[in-house]
């Protein structure tokens, strides 16, 4: 409990911390999106030399190229066609669920855990963690980052390797995407986007050998369902936008689960705001795949990157963990 509270005075001196550094025009974003991360106070700390001027010094200012807009009440910065991403200063090598929120898995679970790898030796070779409860279950496979820019995704993704399961089995792959989450990029290599390449060819180029070791792994497991944890970075003035969106092709066997948790998204009993719901998954994604080639239905998680990082990850963690104390696994 003490631990909890010391992580938590720690990461919001972190913000504070990293608030100040910034500089002047994403101070002024994370301080706003700040407020929407149910961090009371930090924007009291977005005070440098004139805290006492006008309103106006905590809105973003335009820069060329770039007007401020404001999406679910949080001002960002919009070229027309994409926003521009906060300044990122999480450590991901030091964050804990509680950085996140203090309901996250905090029950710990006796559990088995065996690891092996996708793509051994190659760039985009990267680790399945199998974690395995004491009692039987359902068994879950989740990708995380399969576009590696998209960094709450496998953020999430890499936080969620340390979930412990009273039941079934839980697969994570995170990054999914490993060379592109090395060059913060939505590419494996070049051009080549992994999730326009399912279900891949253990010939072809990496991104198609990654598919596919990742879609051959996924038909062996033969999991329930698979999370896709994704992010949208595009908005179109007027329109519904891609972030905050529940994606499916198919719902076989998991459409209680799919709507319930639609509706506690719209209902605020998870998530920081409402999510849509969207489908059929692109043509050679990981979603539309394996819903249509091996029955198997997925629930692409797309958050949105004009929000804060913090507020993105809390998100996916928040599908996740709902969906786990779903099914019974937590
Ligand atoms: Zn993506």
């Amino acid at each position: 409990m003490t631990k909890r509270i010391i992580l938590y005075i720690l990461a919001l001196t972190l913000l504070l911390s990293a608030c100040g550094e910034a500089p002047a025009s994403s101070e002024a974003g994370s301080a706003s999106a700040a407020e929407q991360t149910a961090t009371p106070g930090t924007t009291a700390a977005n005070s440098g030399t004139d805290a006492e001027t006008t309103p106006e010094a905590t809105h973003l200012q335009p820069e060329e190229g770039w007007q401020v807009i404001t999406i679910q009440g949080v001002e960002m910065l919009w070229d027309g066609y994409r926003v521009k991403e906060p300044q990122v200063d999480l450590d991901i090598d030091s964050m804990h669920f509680s950085d996140f929120g203090d309901d996250f898995f905090t029950e710990v679970y006796p559990v088995e855990i065996e690891r092996y790898t996708l793509c051994e030796g190659e760039i985009m070779e990267s680790e399945v963690l199998h974690i395995k409860g004491a009692e039987e279950g359902p068994v879950m496979y989740i990708v995380a980052g399969i576009h590696g820019d998209e960094i709450a995704a496998w953020y999430a993704g890499r936080l969620l390797r340390n979930v412990t399961i009273k039941a079934g089995e839980l697969y994570v792959l995170a990054p999914a995407n490993a060379n592109g989450a090395r060059n913060r990029t939505r590419y494996v290599k070049d051009r080549q986007d992994m999730n326009r390449s399912f279900p891949g060819d253990p010939e072809g180029n990496e991104a198609e050998r990654m598919a596919y070791a990742i879609y051959k792994d996924i038909e062996r497991v033969k999991p329930f369902m698979v999370f896709d944890l994704h992010e949208a970075i595009l908005y179109t003035e007027g329109r519904d936008f891609l972030g905050s969106n529940l994606i499916y092709t198919k719902l076989t066997g998991i459409e209680d689960l799919y709507f319930d948790m639609f509706f506690a998204t719209e209902d605020g009993e998870i998530c920081s705001n409402p999510y849509s719901n969207n489908g059929p998954g692109p043509i050679g994604s990981i979603n539309n795949t394996v819903a249509n080639q091996l029955g198997i239905p997925a629930i692409t998680v797309e958050t949105f990157r004009g929000f804060a990082i913090e507020r993105r990850v809390h998100d996916q963690l928040d599908i996740v963990q709902y969906a786990m104390k779903y099914v019974g696994m937590r």
